[in-house]
């Protein structure tokens, strides 16, 4: 796995987590909803439907609103014998432009306001990054901390079972996200090609290499934000050198960033995991830390390194923030705080629109997720092109690739951004919304097999 962490109760949960830490009663879960991620999704899209020139309301539902749900229950045994039904989710929110595409996320807060919330930004995201898909997302309510790898197998074939007729490569294709794997896609992969029969790896990205995984696919999401990250500084008439950096999360995004940004000359001051921060005036040994997450250990049992609270990455005098944890981090109550200039989500969501406005108002450029983190899922779009070609693409030709998408749908923005004087947020969904209104018009003048067709 990406690095599954000891849980600190309280840094560890977002800001739509519930206070039990554990799972919602369907009335909970009702009045979350009113403001939760999800809500906060539509009301964005709302907020840029305007600069995106869209008045029909009807669309604008259609836009917001998920194509299809699946909650599924999944039933696995643990190693000692006892029995347990885990919730799980499917949301399958935009097919317009393409098959649903979206990852899977095992973690004790996920709830379906969570995954539907998290589905949405995936239509976006690949609408802004004009790859043609859609956006779903899946996950499920457990803490993977508390399953051994048996387990945690167990609970992936099982969770397959449960959604293995409504996804499929051209219908929707899962992949990793927080606290998944590439290890964890292969036993997806492996279960859906045996219940279906058809052993296409196609059906999942995020793989290993030797199952069908594509090149740079791990380090992404990483790239693509740095890709942008430059591009912004370039744009500003400045570089990477030399900055200083705080990194709040060091898994899969948060580490890879960290190596790519040092490479390129910035400084490391501070990175956290859930359990602790480090932090290093003259710099954090990044490729150590890299490799000692690797090895499923924890922050907070490393004493060589001076450590502070998870959160404190949020407050640390640098140039670039990067968070790359969980939604929910920057809010009203602690934006005033934030030091940096910069702030790249490479998480889903970091920033409330409350402390939107904060940081706009106090000058600091935030780098919108959905444009940032879209990485993940160009070079996931590569890996299912390659494998419903058979082919195999040179690291170079990935990465050459994913530079040109990533330019491209940077300029898109900011073009859009200058010319309204509007945020780079707006702009994105500006963008993203054009077009997936454009794909549903299309569709309606000149009907196409859909994917809902195809599930069916
Ligand atoms: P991951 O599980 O590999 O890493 C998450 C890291 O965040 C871990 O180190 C964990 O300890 C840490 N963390 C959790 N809560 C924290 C807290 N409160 N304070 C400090 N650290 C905390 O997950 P990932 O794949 O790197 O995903 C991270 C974020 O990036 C998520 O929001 C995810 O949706 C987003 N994202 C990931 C990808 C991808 O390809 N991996 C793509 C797009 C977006």
């Amino acid at each position: 796995m990406h690095d599954v962490e000891r849980p600190a109760p309280q840094a560890e949960m977002g800001l739509w987590s519930h206070p039990s830490g554990g799972r919602r009663n369907r009335e909970e879960e009702g009045l979350m909803a009113e403001d939760g991620a999800y809500a906060l999704f539509c009301a964005t899209v709302d907020a840029a439907s305007a600069v995106a020139g869209i008045t029909d309301q009807w669309l604008l539902e259609r836009i917001k609103t998920p194509e299809r749900i699946h909650q599924v229950s999944i039933p696995f045994t643990r190693d000692d014998g006892h029995r347990e039904l885990l919730t799980g989710y499917r949301v399958q929110h935009s097919s317009a432009r393409g098959p649903y595409k979206g990852g899977i996320r095992y973690h004790p807060n996920v709830t379906l306001d969570e995954v539907k919330a998290l589905a949405g930004w995936m239509s976006i995201k690949t609408a802004v990054v004009n790859i043609p898909m859609g956006g779903g997302k899946g996950g499920i309510t457990v803490d993977p901390q508390s399953l051994s790898i048996h387990e945690l197998e167990a609970m992936t074939r099982s969770y397959t079972e449960r959604i293995w007729r409504c996804i499929g490569p051209l219908v929707d294709i899962p992949a990793p996200d927080v606290n998944t794997d590439s290890r964890i896609m292969d036993w997806l992969a492996v279960e859906y090609g045996r219940l279906s029969g058809v052993a296409d790896p196609a059906v999942v990205t995020g793989k290993t290499v030797e199952h069908g995984g594509s090149l740079g696919r791990d380090k992404a999401t990483a790239r693509g934000g740095f890709d942008v990250l430059e591009a912004a500084l370039h744009a500003a008439g400045d570089d990477l050198r030399g900055k200083r950096v705080a990194i709040q999360g060091f898994g899969n995004a948060g580490a890879n960033a960290a190596l790519l940004l040092q490479e390129a000359g910035a400084i490391i001051v501070a990175a956290s995991d859930s359990t602790a921060a480090l932090v290093s005036a003259t710099g954090l040994p990044v490729a150590d830390l890299a490799a000692y997450k690797d090895r499923n250990a924890h922050f907070c049992d490393l004493t060589e390194i001076e450590r502070k609270r998870a959160d404190s990455p949020l407050y640390e005098e640098v140039d670039i923030l990067v968070p790359a944890a969980l939604e929910g981090q920057i809010t009203a109550a602690n934006a005033e705080r934030v030091q940096a200039r910069w702030v790249v989500e490479l998480a889903n969501g970091p920033t409330t629109p409350e402390a939107d406005e904060v940081l706009a108002g106090r000058g600091v450029h935030v780098l919108p997720d959905i444009l940032v983190n879209a990485g993940g899922v160009v070079v996931s779009y590569f890996e299912w092109v390659q494998d419903l070609h058979s082919e195999r693409w040179l690291l170079e030709e990935v990465e050459a690739r994913l530079a040109v998408i990533m330019k491209r749908a940077f300029d898109a923005v900011t073009t859009l951004a200058n010319d309204r004087g509007i945020s780079l947020r707006l702009a994105a969904y500006a963008v993203a919304l054009q077009r997936i209104a454009d794909a549903i018009r299309e569709g309606e003048v000149t009907p196409r097999r859909s994917i809902s067709t195809v599930i069916l």
